[in-house]
Order: structure tokens, then sequence, then C-alpha cells
């Protein structure tokens, strides 16, 4: 990942604006990217500002070692720090939808998981509708083995020592301009524009870094 280090920046999006139309919007995604992860990259820098030895740590090492971080800071990390990233997480997640995503190493071990690949994608869903208030669904592996978990607000997996493959934000923010209250109908959208060529390589990078534990 780019920009791992302090100053954070809001890096541009890997495509344009309007490029997951019509599933996702283009003004959700102008608010979405400009404002509410920009929100998160000012805070983020703010808090470090007020502790110069954190700079030298990288977004990932401060996100995994959390209790070792100094007690008054710990909660605006996880809360800015994991909302730097998981948005940049979730928007290089989208793009276009690649022509066959069911070979593959990855497709492979969904389907050992979860049968088949329809029946991953209804689990995936009924778990980031279970979310209740703000938070996010996500594939993640842990200690070798592929698991749906959701988190709460801006809580990333890697606190709790998961590697993230996939991740769909629940905020309102995300789907509420389109889809109003229905998050299942935002959750299909997305889906429809989930770059299964990225999900591959976080897969083989989560496997990449289990292993290095
Ligand atoms: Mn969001």
């Amino acid at each position: 990942m780019q920009n791992e280090f302090y100053p954070f920046i809001n890096l541009p999006l890997p495509y344009a604006y309007d490029a997951l139309e019509p599933f996702i919007d283009t003004l959700t995604m102008h608010l979405h990217h400009d404002r509410h992860l920009q929100t998160y990259i000012d805070n983020l820098n703010k808090t470090l500002e007020s502790y110069p030895p954190l700079k030298s740590l990288s977004l990932t090492s401060m996100l995994k070692n959390l209790p070792q971080l100094p007690e008054s800071v710990q909660q605006s990390i996880r809360n800015n720090g994991g909302g730097v990233f998981n948005h940049r997480f979730y928007f290089n997640l989208m793009g276009k939808p690649s022509a066959d995503y069911t070979r593959g190493p990855f497709s492979a071990a969904l389907m050992r998981t979860f049968g088949n690949l329809q029946q991953f994608q209804i689990s995936f869903k009924d778990a980031a509708l279970s979310v209740f208030g703000s938070g996010y669904a996500w594939l993640v592996l842990d200690k070798g083995n592929l698991k749906i978990i959701t988190t709460a607000n801006q809580n990333t997996p890697l606190e709790y020592g998961m590697a993230p493959i996939l991740a769909i934000d629940v905020w309102e923010h995300a789907y509420y301009l389109k889809n109003y209250n229905l998050r299942a109908q935002y959750i299909d959208n997305w889906f429809q524009v989930l770059n299964w060529q990225q999900a591959e390589q976080n897969y083989f990078h989560a496997l990449c870094s289990q292993h290095i534990q």
C-alpha cells in the first residue's frame, strides 16, 4: 500500500469517480472519497502531530499493535487510522468487474470453505446486513482459514490479527444518496463492481502475511 507513513495524504481513486455507474453513483464517490476519507486523514495527521515518535510507524503496524500505543491516542488511531485503512482498502477493491472470477486459487479457496460462490455471496450479504449501525463486513484470513466477520465503526481486522481480503463499507454515507435505507440493494450493486483480481491479490497477500507471522 502506498503512503503508509505520516504525513498521510488522500491518494486519488484508482478509477474515475463515475467509473462505477450505474451501481455506485458519482456523487457518492465524490463525497465518500473527497470528504469522508479526507476527514479521517486530517484527524489521523493531527493525532500523530501530537506524538512525534508515532510518525515513524506505518499505518498497519499502528493498527496491529494498538494496545502498545500511548493510551491517550489509541481510540483516535483506531477510529481515524482505521478510517484511512478501511476506506483505501474498500475503494481499491472496486472497479471494472473481471471477466471470469470462477477460476484460480482464490475462487477455489472460497468454494472449499463455502461450498460454492453463490453460497459465499449469500453468507457475505447476510453478514453485511447484520451490521447494526455503522461498520463493515469482511472476508478475512484467520490463522489460515477464510472467515466472514463484521466490525463496528472503523475497527479493522488487523487489530484482531486477521488479514483482510474483502471489505464492504455499510455506513449509510456509502449508499444513502442512491439507495436510501435499502442496504440490501447497495450490497447487490457492490458485488457488481467488485474487482476480483484485486480480491485475489489481497488473498495472496493475506496468505503471505499470515505465513510470516
Ligand atoms: Mn465510508
